[in-house]
């Protein structure tokens, strides 16, 4: 089983296991950036990627049913946010603190970072699905790691919930 995350014509296909890898490298990036609203919505959507909560290859998600702003500024803010949060997970972020070394993730954060450059926000939002509203957006920290989780579906955040940990 794997799991697909897309964006125009580019595809993220990852293994159950790369999944997992690349998810909790961006949400180490994520909580240390998330300054305005729309972030705290992406890294609920990063806390959506959990297959220990939402069951193993059955996450994903595909750029274009984002929704990435009203207007213009707002969706290039969000652009530029995701891109950010990439290059610094890229660099190494808090890896540390992953207790495993994070295999092959470069290429993941490479291709996903081609991805979102190629991506346009599109205008219009209908089409967003299942990306986090203004209420689910993650806005708990969790004291003991320092990273955020989408309270109460989450009782702490992923490195709280890992089954090894
Ligand atoms: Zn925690």
């Amino acid at each position: 089983m794997s799991n697909i995350f897309s964006g125009g014509s580019h595809d993220l296909d990852l293994s159950n296991g790369a999944t997992a890898v690349f998810i909790d490298v961006l949400m180490l990036a994520v909580s240390d950036l998330a300054s305005e609203d729309w972030d705290f919505r992406f890294a609920a959507l990063l806390t959506l990627q959990d297959q220990n909560v939402m069951g193993r290859g059955a996450v994903g998600f595909d750029l274009a049913e984002f929704d990435w702003g009203a207007t213009e500024r707002e969706r290039a803010r969000a652009k530029d946010f995701v891109l950010r949060a990439t290059a610094l997970a890229a660099s190494g972020h808090r890896w540390s603190e992953l207790g495993y070394h994070p295999p092959r993730v470069h290429d993941y954060l490479h291709r996903f970072t081609t991805m979102v450059e190629s991506c346009t926000p599109p205008a219009d939002s209908s089409a967003a699905r299942g990306f986090p509203g203004p209420d689910e957006a993650a806005m708990a920290s969790c004291v003991r790691h320092r990273v955020l989780s989408a309270l109460p579906l989450w009782d702490g955040c992923f490195l709280c919930n890992r089954p090894h940990c």
